[in-house]
């Protein structure tokens, strides 16, 4: 770890590498971590987690962008990591196919990306049970400061420290994520457990179901360990379903032991009755391949669907990025791509100033602030006329 610093580098001149530190040790926060290493940077990540942080999200449409920092950054090839889609179909709700087209695209999954990350970066410079809680800057540098009272100081901090961001909180405390009006409920059932006609039905397609007021939709994602066999893939879906905020919305986000959380509940927490009643939903307004799907997954969980966004992302030597800075709804199918994309280019524009971090970051700004409202906007589109429609 750097330590302290005496606060006498000028960063603009030193021909000494930039040190970085990472907050939040997730997809954003690693692949900014293995492209500023790659640029010559010293980084160590700090997450805030102490276990394993396996089992989040799920399945991940790979958009090019992130098979290109997977691939430029000899991390993993598309065909190590992801199931191909070879079609996209909308089913009619007797079930029939009401609509199909070419469409080739690549599914992964949050665990695969991270497994493959994980392994790209130095375990001794990832340092788990590390929460951010302060950040002190001035000429010389900044501090984080952790809540274990370790400080840590560098050039340069990323926070990427997702959608309930301290670095951002403590940056720009006005802007909180916002409740869209609908949750997502989620789940996985291994492509072996499937009935085999079912199975049938969703093989390497992206299938649709899309009626009014709510949609749900389904792919092949690798296994839990990135298995890619037949029978070993997962079949992951997602179901956007409209909850009223307020009492309705605390109902769903209170678990099996009581506690409401804020953003999902995990796989195993949600609650039996609430679960029974969405199947009951299920049969009454999907057609049956999806009202199986949802039978025959063992723990469904659910995911709040929300809205943030900033107006900046850099602040001298300290910047935001991935949903730290912009959360668009998961419609875009592209935050894990635009986390790769703040990544790159920050890399990119440190190599292009050499060492003056502020400089950078300046430079790098405009454009991940235009990506950002550019995804922002077109999930909302999406979102709101799929569920809100007329
Ligand atoms: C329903 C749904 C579907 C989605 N589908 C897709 C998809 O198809 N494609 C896609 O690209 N993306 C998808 N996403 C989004 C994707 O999961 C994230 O955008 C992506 O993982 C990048 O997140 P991140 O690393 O910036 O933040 P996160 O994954 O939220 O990570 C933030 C990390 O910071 C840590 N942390 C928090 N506070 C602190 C602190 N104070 N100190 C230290 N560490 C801290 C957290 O523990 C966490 O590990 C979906 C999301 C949802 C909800």
């Amino acid at each position: 770890m750097f330590g302290m610093r005496n606060g006498e580098r000028d960063t603009a001149y030193s021909s000494d590498p930039v040190r970085a530190v990472v907050t939040g040790g997730s997809l954003g926060g690693l692949a900014s971590a293995i492209a500023l290493r790659e640029a010559g940077c010293e980084v160590e990540v700090f997450e805030r987690s102490q276990g394993e942080l396996l089992g989040r999200g799920a399945g991940i449409v790979a958009q090019p962008e992130l098979l290109r920092f997977l691939e430029e950054h000899g991390i993993s090839t598309r065909d190590e990591i992801s199931v191909p889609s070879n079609m996209r179909q909308y089913l009619a709700p007797d079930g029939g196919v009401a609509r199909a087209e070419d469409s080739h695209q690549y599914m992964t999954s949050w665990g695969a990306v991270y497994q493959k990350l994980r392994a790209a970066f130095p375990e001794e410079r990832y340092h788990q049970g590390s929460n951010l809680v302060g950040l002190k800057q001035d000429e010389s540098g900044v501090i984080a400061c952790f809540k274990d009272g370790r400080e840590e100081e560098c050039d340069l901090l990323v926070g990427a420290d997702g959608t309930h961001s301290t670095c951002r909180r403590l940056l720009l405390p006005e802007v909180t994520p916002e409740y869209a009006g609908y949750v997502a409920w989620r789940g996985l059932v291994k492509e072996s457990d499937l009935e085999p006609a079912l199975a049938r039905v969703f093989a390497e397609k992206f299938t649709f179901f899309l009626e009014r007021n709510t949609q749900i939709l389904c792919y092949l994602i690798p296994g839990p360990s990135g298995e890619l066999g037949k029978g070993e893939r997962w079949l992951n879906w997602v179901w956007y379903w409209n909850v009223p905020e307020g009492d309705e919305l605390r109902e769903v986000l209170t678990d099996t032991e009581g506690a409401t959380h804020d953003d999902s509940v995990p796989q195993g927490r949600v609650r039996e009755p609430l679960i029974q009643r969405q199947e009951i939903i299920a049969g009454e307004v999907l057609p049956d391949v999806f009202r199986c799907l949802f039978a025959q997954t063992a723990e469904p969980f659910i995911q709040v669907i929300q809205d943030l966004s900033v107006q900046r992302m850099a602040f001298v030597q300290v910047c935001l990025a991935g949903d730290a800075a912009f959360v668009p709804r998961p419609h875009t199918a592209a935050s894990t791509s635009k986390a790769t994309t703040n990544a790159a280019a920050l890399a990119e524009s440190l190599r292009r100033h050499g060492n003056d971090v502020a400089a950078a970051l300046k430079f790098w700004e405009p454009a991940q602030l235009r990506l950002g409202r550019q995804l922002e906007e077109y999930g909302k589109s999406l979102g709101d006329s799929s569920q809100f429609g007329p």
